[in-house]
């Protein structure tokens, strides 16, 4: 099984996704926490690009290639042999995030960034999204916290970008009713562990 975790900044999707992992392996369940680039040497140093080229340096197209292949790499020699051995892959972000970030946000278009993707990940779909949601101010706000900066220095053009995955997001959710599960992350870390628990022992059962 291959789930994925998804959502904006400051969702506290990766401290879930922590906590599930150990609760699903207390439970008997071989289980495989990973993000991307998941320490995948090849998917590593692509990131390492993407994450060390200045944003205006780089072609937009050219970030969304980058995601894709380290995606792709990643599936190869992690993600996959991992749920032929029967592992439950938990996996912090997948192709929603690009299609969020590179597709609507960046505006590349979600269609344009999917035909990549599709060619990326040749079919292998996650069996369930997790979606956390919680609004961009507050989520940019917990972010803020967390670094311990001011609050106000959250500019404008920032919460453009994020408003701007945000919506992607919840239309990805609308398009994939199946596929996608909307959790509140507005909720104490405690609840939005319940509510996600939840839809995945829907999904196990
Ligand atoms: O998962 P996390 O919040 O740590 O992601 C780090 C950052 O990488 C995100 O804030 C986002 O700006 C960026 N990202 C992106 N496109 C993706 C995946 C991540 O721009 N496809």
């Amino acid at each position: 099984l291959f789930i994925t975790f998804e959502g904006g900044e400051g969702a506290g999707k990766s401290t879930i996704l922590k906590i599930i992992g150990e609760e699903l392996t207390a439970k008997g369940y071989s289980v495989l926490e990973t993000r991307e680039p998941g320490g995948i040497q090849i998917a590593e140093r692509i990131r390492d690009i993407i994450l060390n080229t200045r944003h205006t340096m780089m072609d937009a197209r050219t970030e969304a290639l980058l995601y894709a292949a380290a995606r792709r790499q990643h599936l190869v020699e992690k993600v996959l042999p991992a749920m032929e051995a029967g592992t439950i892959v938990l996996c912090d972000r997948f192709v929603d995030s690009s299609l969020a970030y590179q597709g609507a946000a960046r505006g590349l278009g979600i269609d344009e960034v999917w035909k990549i993707n599709e060619f990326a990940i040749a079919g292998c779909m996650p069996d369930l999204t997790l979606f956390f949601d919680i609004k961009p101010d507050q989520g940019l706000k917990r972010i803020a916290k967390n670094k311990e900066r001011e609050k106000n220095r959250l500019d404008l053009e920032e919460l453009e970008f994020h408003e701007k995955v945000y919506q992607a997001y919840h239309m990805l959710l609308e398009q994939n009713p199946d596929r996608m599960k909307h959790i509140n992350a507005e909720q104490t870390v405690k609840q939005v562990k319940q509510d996600a628990m939840q839809e995945l022992e829907l999904f196990l059962s």
